[in-house]
């Protein structure tokens, strides 16, 4: 098998109209705008001070009320659904396997992200509350509430798992300790087990290791970009944003001699505008630290500084997903694959017939994250059409059945190396 490892890119690097990848110069976020005086900090819903009252659906056009973690968290709008606080169907999902829990203040999260539906800059227009994340809107419940559903009967709940998300906020940590206990006083953990998706900016050594002995089973660290440049230019310096590649690192590095093998990651996000190359490297980079990557497909998030710009084209995300598998599951190494002089992948590293039964298999396509029940490289975190609409589907939420690996061989036929009848 050859390996042909490009040259890194670099910002100069040209892109090429037409072809089939997110290319670095086109992926260039908006800058972002501070807001009025008024708005800053959750102005607008501290002026108005108005209590909460129960479950807080976004724009049911009534004020944002003053709410705070820990005593109020937000949850997926699937979440939500599963959990029968609010009504609605799922496209072809009765419901979904993981709680997802996001730490909530009236000043929000203190970042500004690029692609981020919930970053700082949108203070203007969208009090945090009624910000969409990952493309869905995120009901706020009181905790206790929440915590009451799920220990009713914690042994046949739908979930798989629980998640908080702690965001960057000067009182994320001590909050997400106070969430968690919350939860294992009432939930036991070998029923229904917690991953945390940390904040690194805010936190120490120390902090990870609280988390630990307080009941969390599995650490992560949202990396999202996938090389360091692009992280300064979507998370950091590049939009006034705190947050550094040295920082998450450090914090990965902590978590893996915490919570050891399998039980820390990385969220990365494919299609900003690094190569197939350096996502894989670094999915190879982290399987060798002995922990997993969790990923995702860009897609503009409405009100973000990269709304403009395109979705990842499906050729792109379908041969990633294919090879994070194989690196992640498979026992194939990043070395062992071939890749042309954009970084996309030429080959896979693998036989054609092992490489038909993977695929055949579906999983790889599926939504990556942590493990639920069911196997270890089936996520309980499906996100229902977090990265994707239904009618063109990136992480499938669900088995993919026989149409959709249909579409899917369609989508990786594209892949020059591969002649069509091969898959
Ligand atoms: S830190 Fe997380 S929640 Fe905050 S803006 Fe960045 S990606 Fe969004």
């Amino acid at each position: 098998m050859t390996c042909m490892k490009p040259e890194g890119r670099t910002p100069s690097d040209k892109s090429q109209a037409g072809i089939d990848f997110n290319a670095f110069e086109k992926m260039a976020p908006r800058p972002p705008q501070e807001a009025d005086k008024a708005s800053r900090n959750g102005g607008r819903v501290k002026a108005n001070g108005i209590a909460p009252g129960g479950i807080y659906k976004p724009n049911y056009n009534i004020l944002t009320p003053h709410m705070r973690s820990p005593e109020y968290v937000q949850l997926s709008t699937a979440a939500a659904i599963t959990l029968g606080i609010m009504n609605g169907n799922m496209h072809r999902c009765s419901c979904t396997r993981c709680l997802n829990l996001l730490l909530t203040y009236p000043e929000g999260c203190r970042a500004n992200c690029a692609y981020c539906g919930l970053a700082r800059h949108r203070e203007a227009d969208r009090d945090y509350a009624d910000r969409n994340f990952i493309r869905v809107d995120w009901p706020a419940v009181p905790m206790e509430e929440l915590v009451d559903i799920v220990a009713r009967d914690p042994e046949n709940s739908s979930f798989h798992r629980m998640c908080i998300s702690m965001i960057t906020h000067p009182n994320s940590d001590a909050d997400t300790v106070t969430v968690l206990k919350k939860w294992t006083e009432r939930v036991p953990a070998d029923q229904i087990p917690i991953s945390i998706l940390s904040n690194p900016t805010t936190m120490n050594r120390k902090d990870v290791e609280l988390l630990r002995d307080t009941g969390a089973d599995i650490f992560t660290v949202a990396l999202d970009a996938a090389t360091p440049y692009l992280f300064d230019r979507t998370r950091g310096r590049g939009v006034n944003s705190p947050h550094s590649w040295r920082k998450y690192w450090e914090i990965l590095n902590d978590a893996r001699d915490i919570f050891g093998e399998k039980k820390f990651g990385a969220h990365i996000i494919v299609g900003m505008g690094e190569t197939e190359y350096e996502v894989l490297s670094l999915v190879q980079e982290l399987v060798d630290m002995g922990g997993h990557s969790h990923m995702f497909c860009f897609f503009p998030e409405k009100g973000s500084l990269m709304d403009h710009l395109p979705a990842t084209p499906r050729d792109q995300w379908r041969r990633v997903q294919l090879a994070r598998y194989l690196i992640d599951y498979a026992g194939v190494r990043v070395e062992q694959m071939a890749f042309d002089e954009h970084g996309r992948v030429s080959d896979f590293g693998l036989g054609q017939r092992e490489l038909d039964t993977i695929i055949n298999a579906g999983i790889a396509f599926r939504t990556s994250g942590c493990p639920g029940k069911f196997a270890d490289d089936i996520s309980a975190c499906d996100r229902p059409y977090g990265d994707s609409p239904p009618s063109n589907i990136a992480s499938y939420p669900f088995q993919p059945q026989k149409s959709d690996l249909k579409k899917i061989r369609g989508q990786l036929k594209s892949y020059l190396s591969l002649p069509s009848k091969e898959l």
